[in-house]
């Protein structure tokens, strides 16, 4: 069984995310949206509405699932038997940082290797950070975020 793990901060999740899980669906038999919880970084929304938001996207789809780790992204893939890690890359910048961390996974998670897809360029200038500027700053964010979830002030929870 080919199961990819998506780590990530989802704070909150986007469409530019979402496009990225439906276009690697065909290429693996499970993969696992996880929250890499980091308790150094400090995150807009809760860890549990994050995990609410990405279970109410992805209850329709097979073979996807919704998850949180601690620690190592390498160890958990290596907990729940994933081999393949998936990221998105939408600029160079992404790809100088990307390159780092999956030659480390490869070495930490004994051979796991890191797909990557490119973002597509109508999702490209998408990123959470934007969303989480919008939203601070009074803005509507429902262009960048998938149709299922509503995000208001009263959403931010830490
Ligand atoms: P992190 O905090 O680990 O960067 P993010 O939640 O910001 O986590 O992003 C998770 C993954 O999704 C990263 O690989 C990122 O490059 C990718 N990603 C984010 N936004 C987009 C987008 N608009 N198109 C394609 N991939 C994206």
């Amino acid at each position: 069984m080919k199961i990819a793990v998506f780590p990530g901060s989802f704070d909150p999740i986007t469409i530019g995310h979402v496009d990225l899980i439906k276009r690697a669906q065909p290429l693996f038999d499970r993969i696992i949206v996880a929250v890499g919880v980091n308790s150094t970084k400090k995150t807009l929304f809760s860890l549990e509405q994050r995990l609410e938001w990405l279970h109410q996207v992805f209850t329709e789809y097979p073979g996807i699932g919704v998850d949180h780790f601690e620690n190592l992204t390498a160890h958990y893939c290596q907990r729940i038997g994933a081999h393949y890690l998936l990221r998105g890359l939408r600029n160079g910048s992404d790809f100088d940082y990307e390159k780092t961390i999956s030659q480390l996974n490869h070495i930490v998670g004994n051979g796991i290797e890191t797909l990557f897809l490119i973002a597509q360029p109508e999702y490209s200038h998408i990123s959470s950070t934007i969303v989480r500027e919008i939203i601070v700053g009074g803005g509507d964010p429902t262009p960048f975020i998938p149709e299922q979830i509503k995000i208001s002030p009263t959403s931010i929870t830490t």
